[in-house]
């Protein structure tokens, strides 16, 4: 689907929700994509973009953000403590607190580099055991701890679980984020952006709806 039909369809949600267009951001999740895709979604003017690897984008960004300056870029996939650094040097937003070690480790960085992206705090609303992100009877605390750790909290995000209608965690993670005073919410992916936008969402992380279908490199 073409990137304009997508700025469409956000339109569209925003305008049906009563939402200002601006206060929802499309991340274009760029992951394993060809590099002529990216660069056609760049021509079409657009500036930013998600990866999940932190590998990954430091092989494909410095390069192109020479060709297309002011290109942001937000890490969305879970961050091992042993690439905080990079990460911090390249991502402007990081969409997976979601373990005390990691904001330590954050802070600890921070405190040499004087700067930290916008961070959002990953919520595992479905209580899934493989996947990341801090459980929501303990995010409250978790988020308490962030704070006093002085770093720059922005917002929550959620992956619903696959068999799951999306709506529930939507809400439950806008009801966790209203309680604690946050104003981000990074929710829905290609085929429940709209319904993320009905339910707030201020970042929206969709990929395949943009790019067409990953070409896996490796087994994920
Ligand atoms: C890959 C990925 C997306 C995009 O998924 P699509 O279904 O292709 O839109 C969104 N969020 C995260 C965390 C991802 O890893």
């Amino acid at each position: 689907m073409p990137y304009s039909d997508i700025q469409e369809r956000i339109a569209r949600a925003a305008d049906s929700a009563g939402r200002s267009l601006q206060s929802i951001h499309l991340i274009a999740v760029s992951k394993v994509q060809p590099i002529e895709r990216v660069k056609s979604v760049l021509d079409a003017g657009h500036r930013l973009f998600g990866e999940n690897r932190v590998q990954e984008a430091s092989d494909k960004w410095p390069d192109l953000r020479t060709q297309y300056p002011e290109t942001e870029i937000h890490l969305i996939g879970p961050l091992q403590t042993n690439k905080v650094k990079p990460a911090l040097a390249l991502f402007s937003a990081i969409h997976s607190l979601d373990r005390p070690k990691l904001a330590r480790k954050i802070a600890a960085e921070t405190q040499t580099r004087g700067t930290c992206p916008d961070l959002l705090v990953q919520v595992n609303t479905g209580e899934e055991p493989q996947k990341a992100g801090i459980l929501p009877h303990d995010a409250d605390a978790f988020i308490a701890e962030c704070r006093q750790m002085d770093l720059p909290l922005s917002g929550l995000m959620v992956i619903p679980p696959v068999s799951e209608e999306p709506a529930l965690h939507f809400a439950l993670l806008a009801k966790i984020a209203e309680r604690n005073g946050l104003g981000g919410l990074s929710m829905g992916m290609s085929a429940d952006f709209e319904t993320a936008i009905a339910l707030g969402a201020t970042h929206i992380r969709v990929g395949s709806a943009i790019f067409g279908e990953r070409v896996p490199i490796s087994s994920e």
